[in-house]
């Protein structure tokens, strides 16, 4: 037995089967690579669902967690620290926003926001406006109320009843929103380019409506930039390339280089919502993730970086788009869909791991969110396995 399958087999003795996982168990990474227990090394294509942003034990971000562990690991928010101070503080002048709530997930930070929008329609409106819509297609947590929230019937099963005061509406059909934006919908929630729904780029037509609709009557706007933010699309957020700003924004996946965090921005509006009492997370705003993030600030602050990003996306997409079996290249920036003529994503991905690259899959696509930091040799070496399989 090799020591991939003795870890698989106490680890499904174990843990709780609710994840498809390869039959593989990673050891260590450095870089853009990482090792297995049986010492194959792969090129990451995935970066842990877009959470490595800055690769696998990047230095500097290592170095700034190893010295928060060893100085404060935690403390309740019955109490300040100066690292949470900092990071908000920087995370708030990035992105553009007034306060910040942090919890440790996607799904929390959504949660956050859901609740902040619901109380903000209460507080200036009374009962009644409580409806969210939220777009078929889209994908905002795994807890009962995100759940609810995500526009896919699949996820829709087994744990009923689901919350009510979601309304979903087709993506890029300005008919179906104007006729569903009635006096009881608080907010429109939604991702700027769809992630677990297929890598889909909304149409900017279809945003400027969402907006201009929203804004006149005080309902709010929530972008979900769990997935798309944090440089992953080239700039900080990805409302920036549609040239918008959300009344509320959630982050996480890549926020802390792959510590768990989660972040509720607001504008604001938005700001004076969440008085004590009303929301809480005994883990948020850890001093570990936000000394994380920090160094992840640091990075995409840094000359260029960002603009690299949207260069090594093109790079990717034209050696793409060479391929015969490519049908078409979707999403922003390091967010890359794949649509394929006959082969299938999942068999890819598989195939793609005996020769030593990590893919993700969305929907039918193969699914690209690299690390931020992956250079053009390790693209070269790692398209290069990828096209080899999808010519062959
Ligand atoms: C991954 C994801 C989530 C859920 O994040 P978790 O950290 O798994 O809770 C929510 N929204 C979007 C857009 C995501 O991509």
């Amino acid at each position: 037995m090799n020591s991939n399958e003795k870890t698989i087999e106490k680890f499904d003795k174990h843990v709780a089967h609710s994840y498809g996982r390869y039959s593989l168990a990673m050891k260590k990474g450095s870089g853009r690579r990482c090792v297995d227990e049986s010492g194959k090394e792969y090129i990451d294509f995935g970066s842990g669902i877009g959470t490595n942003s800055l690769g696998y034990c990047d230095e500097k971000w290592a170095d700034a967690v190893c010295t928060q562990v060893r100085t404060l690991q935690h403390n309740s928010n019955y109490y300040y620290t100066e690292v949470q101070a900092e990071f908000a503080e920087r995370l708030c002048g990035i992105a553009g926003y007034s306060s910040v709530f942090f919890g440790n997930s996607g799904a929390e930070a959504n949660e956050c926001a859901i609740k902040v929008a619901r109380k903000y329609s209460f507080d200036k409106y009374g009962k009644g406006r409580h409806n969210i819509i939220t777009l078929v297609n889209s994908f905002h947590g795994r807890t009962i109320a995100t759940l609810s929230a995500t526009g896919q019937d699949v996820f829709h099963n087994y744990f009923f009843p689901f919350l009510e005061g979601f309304i979903n509406v087709e993506a890029n059909n300005i008919g179906d929103l104007k006729s569903k934006l009635d006096d009881t919908v608080c907010a429109v929630m939604l991702e700027y380019v769809q992630g677990e729904g297929g890598v889909n780029a909304l149409e900017k037509d279809f945003v400027d409506a969402v907006y201009e609709l929203c804004g006149p009557r005080d309902i709010l706007v929530i972008a979900d930039e769990v997935q798309t933010g944090v440089g992953r699309t080239g700039k900080f957020l990805a409302g920036d390339h549609f040239g918008r700003k959300a009344d509320i924004t959630t982050l996480a996946k890549g926020i802390a280089g792959g510590i768990p965090m989660g972040a509720c921005l607001m504008n604001e509006k938005c700001s004076g919502v969440l008085t004590p009492g009303t929301h809480g997370s005994t883990f948020g705003g850890n001093p570990i993730a936000c000394a994380g993030g920090l160094a992840v600030l640091d990075r995409l602050e840094s000359e260029g970086f960002l603009d690299e990003i949207t260069k090594k996306a093109e790079f990717i997409k034209t050696e793409l788009e060479k391929c015969s079996e490519v049908v078409s290249v979707s999403g922003l920036g390091l967010m890359i869909g794949i649509q394929l003529k006959n082969k299938k994503a999942a068999e890819v991905a598989r195939a793609a791991l005996d020769k030593g690259l990590l893919l993700l899959t969305a929907k039918d696509k193969v699914r690209l969110l690299p690390p931020l930091t992956i250079s053009y040799d390790e693209l070269r070496a790692g398209l290069e396995i990828l096209i080899g399989i999808l010519e062959e």
